[in-house]
């Protein structure tokens, strides 16, 4: 078995599609190689090596020293130069690289090779010592960190302590002599904390740093990373080892990172950062403020690399387009200048905003790069949903405390925390927070996710914050240096004087880097141009239809703007809660008998229908459908006894009456009690009033004003045929009732949800009675799992991160499980009743894996809430291609 692959001067044993085998920096340095661009000469130990070495107990597959040997050899020859060699060292970076990207996850180790001996050969081939020194300390920094696992702020301390002590501010102020010195205080510190030497073995680096990048598969950091993006363990990371060129000789020197289009608008601008004499993520890490590649691009008053290394900037330009039309998508590259000469160190396809996307990918068929297929594959369903969110109100007025950079867009508001820890535990219970830190590393990631949106006081465009904030779709503001963060009196200063604590409300609007006070008002987001040309060729290649879940016209107009086409799931209890009806809903449930609920149902009747009515007017003919009254009777009723005595009052009973109704309807398990169409069964004349309002609703505006409209009546929590043989029987004799009577041509259709899985499992005798199924895949995973949704909080979140369960199945299908009865009821359904109508209204309707099975096991539609409509839209047609 080959386990190491080699790259270097123009040839390549890897390509770019070896990804899963080489992992996307290895794919793509080989793939860089091979196109003839300037790539360090280096080799990548596959993510086999990696899959063996946790399969064999830490320990690597036979033969692969001789390889990697065989390989440095390799490197060696092409450099010039050997690897441990006191005249003329090779000095390697240690990189690690899964599949897909993981910022921030594995670290990366510089200059690897490096020790007393050695560091002489460096100066003397380099004549710069300085520069071997600098190189040096980082590299014991670096290791000691990564690989020996000291903490990396002792290092820093004392590089603090020295900067302080030359009165000096930047690193690259410091002289040969301090670097050498802190060569010497960083060894000694080592060893007094680690209490053992440095290692200087350069064998022994490199293999330690091997062992490192593998270890740190399994780190916390990158579990929890991999947990959050549904990334399976059993990928794996490969290594790669790679000769160093270098940033740090000098003012003709500089490291950059950079885009070949904005990754936060999607504008077709190259666009990227850097910094001239530097090395590796001193960039990223915003250990000096980076200046803008291009001229005039950016907020930066810094000279831009165009002026400062012209022919450099030329040569980047040209390869960056090489890379764009290589690759047919916008790349996000990572370059260093040594003495002039441009190095490749990295390219992959960018994260981008949802928005960016949306436009790169209409902006590339413009060009004739990809297709209209690609395009719409080029879009993750999962990130639409950033672009459905609000932007600040343009007409609001807004208090602008201070101005970073806009880095993730989207407009949010929230409590101020300073801590990851806090924001997860503020959002445990439901707050919103900002979560405002000097900058995040990996290790804020959890309170990243908790959070509405995050601002930085430090760091750029590329910086750890905005590259996760993009990745997650949160909003986000970056490098904010209006702003001065004290943690310990857990307050932010602003320039102008603002002083915000925790507690207090900002708001942030990451399109514009603008930080506000208080809560700014918000509006819903604009769905034309490139968004709605998109959503256009999504239409032609999906096949299933999408609906919503929509309670009232006003939800159905804005899904009707997302493109939904038609309502799956009307919630019609929804609609007595309402102040004004909840009194007569109250008085039909306390009613003795059949005649006193009758009274108030005829109370309740108009408003149903003009609820109806204003729905089926907002569909316009679109189909919807309407479930009849699900909850148990004592959810309309007051709990706590204050309120019972103030409602008795106000309906005139005795509070006795109303208390003994409370506890007469309480039940000990109400998600399987008295509920759904057992109440049809036990008061008819529920469902019977909701049927006539619906009908009336129909025929009326069918003959007013002319509408197509086919009402598809829904009933719910059918468990045996039966049940539906009387519901059906009695919504008949309702609906041809009010048809004869009001002389309409109106069709009807009957349905039921299956949400039971004893439905599911008789759904062909089921079928009998339906014309229509909508699966209720809420119910259905509660009862299918035995797990009650609203009690789950408490040790879901477990199964989930011991990965018993792979996720929530309240957001994702179980396929396996639940999904088997889905699948099930639509065969027997189908056999029993050839062409009748299959759909799911579960939450899993706007859920993009959720609704690819759905496409797969060939439902007629999905439904989901309005705003996630175009995410199901987009899921349908990559389910479909
Ligand atoms: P990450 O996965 O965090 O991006 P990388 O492996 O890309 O880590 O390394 C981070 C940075 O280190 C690179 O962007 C590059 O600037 C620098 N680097 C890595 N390898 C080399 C090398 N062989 N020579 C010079 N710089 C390197
Ligand atoms: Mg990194
Ligand atoms: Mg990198």
């Amino acid at each position: 078995r080959k386990y190491v692959y080699f790259f270097g001067e123009g040839k390549a044993e890897g390509r770019g599609d070896m990804k899963e085998l080489l992992g996307g920096k290895g794919a793509n340095l080989a793939e860089m190689t091979s196109i003839g661009l300037p790539v360090p000469p280096g080799f990548t130990l596959s993510t086999e090596v990696c899959t063996e070495f946790y399969k064999n107990n830490r320990q690597y597959p036979d033969g692969l020293t001789e390889e990697v040997e065989k390989n440095l050899a390799r490197v060696e020859e092409l450099m010039g130069k050997k690897f441990g060699d006191p005249e003329n060292p090779l000095l390697v970076s240690v990189r690690s690289g899964a599949r897909v990207s993981m910022p921030g996850m594995m670290d990366t180790v510089l200059n690897l090779g490096l020790n007393d001996e050695t560091v002489k050969g460096v100066i003397k081939q380099s004549g710069d010592e300085r520069f071997a020194y600098d190189s040096y300390r980082r590299f014991i920094q670096m290791y000691s960190n990564v690989v020996l696992g000291m903490n990396g702020e002792i290092l820093e301390d004392l590089l603090e302590e020295m900067k302080e002590e030359r009165d000096v501010e930047l690193d690259t102020q410091l002289s040969s002599a301090d670097m050498k010195a802190l060569v010497q205080q960083f060894k000694d510190k080592v060893k007094e904390t680690l209490g053992r030497d440095f290692p200087t073995d350069p064998r022994e680096q490199l293999w330690g740093a091997i062992g490192a990048v593998f270890g740190s598969w399994m780190n916390p950091r990158a579990i929890t990373y991999r947990r959050l993006n549904n990334i399976p363990a059993e990928w794996g990371t490969a290594v790669t080892v790679q000769s160093m060129v270098f940033g740090n000789m000098g003012d003709d020197c500089a490291t950059g990172v950079a885009f070949t289009r904005n990754p936060s608008t999607g504008e077709k601008i190259f666009f990227g950062e850097f910094l001239v004499n530097a090395q590796g993520e001193d960039v990223v890490a915003g250990i000096r403020t980076p200046q803008p590649i291009n001229k005039g691009k950016g907020d930066s008053d810094l000279p831009s690399m165009e002026e400062v290394l012209p022919e450099c900037y030329a040569q980047l330009m040209k390869i960056q387009q090489i890379l764009e039309t290589h690759y047919r998508d916008m790349q996000d590259i990572e370059f260093t200048i040594e003495k002039h000469k441009l190095y490749m160190l990295q390219t992959r396809s960018g994260k981008r905003t949802a928005r960016a996307a949306v436009q790169i990918a209409v902006d590339m068929v413009k060009e004739g790069l990809i297709g209209e297929k690609e395009a719409v594959l080029r879009v993750e369903p999962r990130q639409l949903d950033q672009l459905l969110h609000p932007s600040l109100d343009p007409k609001a007025s807004k208090e602008v405390i201070a101005k970073g950079l806009p880095a993730s867009p989207g407009a949010v508001n929230g409590e101020v925390v300073f801590t990851a820890d806090e924001a997860e535990d503020a959002a445990r219970i439901g707050l919103k927070v900002i979560l405002v830190r000097i900058e995040t590393s990996p290790e804020d990631i959890h309170g990243m996710h908790a959070a509405q949106g995050i601002l930085t006081a430090r760091g750029g465009m590329t910086s750890h914050a905005a590259v996760v904030a993009r990745g997650m779709g949160k909003c986000c503001v970056a490098g904010c240096g209006d702003i001065k963060v004290d943690y310990s009196k857990q307050q932010f200063a602003t320039k102008s004087g603002a002083i915000i604590r925790k507690g207090d409300v900002i708001t942030l609007d990451g399109s514009t880097g603008e930080v506000m006070q208080g809560a700014v008002p918000t509006v819903s987001p604009e769905l034309t141009g490139d968004f709605a040309m998109l959503m256009e060729w999504v239409d032609k290649f999906r096949k299933l239809k999408v609906r919503t879940n929509a309670d009232t016209p006003n939800d159905a107009a804005v899904a009707r703007k997302f493109g939904a086409e038609g309502i799956g799931l009307c919630r019609t209890e929804h609609m007595f809660f309402d102040a004004e009806r909840i009194m007569a809903v109250r008085e039909m449930i306390l009613s003795e008998d059949v005649e006193g609920r009758k009274k108030a149902l005829t109370k309740i009747l108009p408003m149903q229908k003009s609820d109806f009515k204003g729905l089926f007017r907002e569909m316009k003919g679109l189909p919807v459908t309407i479930r009849l009254l699900d909850p148990p009777l004592h959810e309309f009723l007051p709990q706590k006894e204050a309120e019972i005595e103030e409602i008795a009052k106000v309906m005139g009973v005795d509070a006795s009456v109303l208390r003994h109704k409370v506890d007469y309807l309480h039940e000990f398990n109400p998600m399987l009690g008295h509920r759904g169409c057992r109440l049809g069964i036990t008061y008819p004349e529920i469902y019977d009033m909701q049927v006539q309002a619906i009908m009336e609703a129909a025929c009326e505006l069918i003959q007013e004003e002319g509408y197509r409209i086919v009402p598809e009546i829904m009933i719910p929590l059918v468990g045996h045929v039966k049940e539906l043989e009387i519901m059906r029987a009695n919504a008949v004799r309702i609906a041809d009732g009010v048809i004869e009577r009001l002389g309409a041509k109106v069709e009807y259709l009957i349905g039921t949800m299956i949400e039971l899985p004893r439905a599911a499992l008789t759904a062909d005798e089921v079928a009998s009675q339906a014309d229509f199924f909508s699966f209720g895949t809420n119910d259905l995973t509660q009862t299918t799992f035995g797990l009650s949704r609203d009690d789950a909080g408490k040790f879901l979140p477990q199964y989930v991160e011991q990965n018993i369960l792979p996720n929530d199945p309240f957001v994702t299908l179980d396929q396996r499980g639940v999904g088997q009865l889905v699948e099930m009821g639509c065969e027997k359904g189908r056999k029993a009743r050839p062409g009748i109508k299959l759909g799911i209204c579960g939450e899993h309707g706007g859920d993009p894996e959720s609704v690819i099975f759905c496409h797969k096991i060939g439902l007629d539609y999905v439904s989901c809430s309005p705003f996630r409509v175009p995410i199901a839209r987009l899921a349908a047609a990559h389910a479909a291609l």
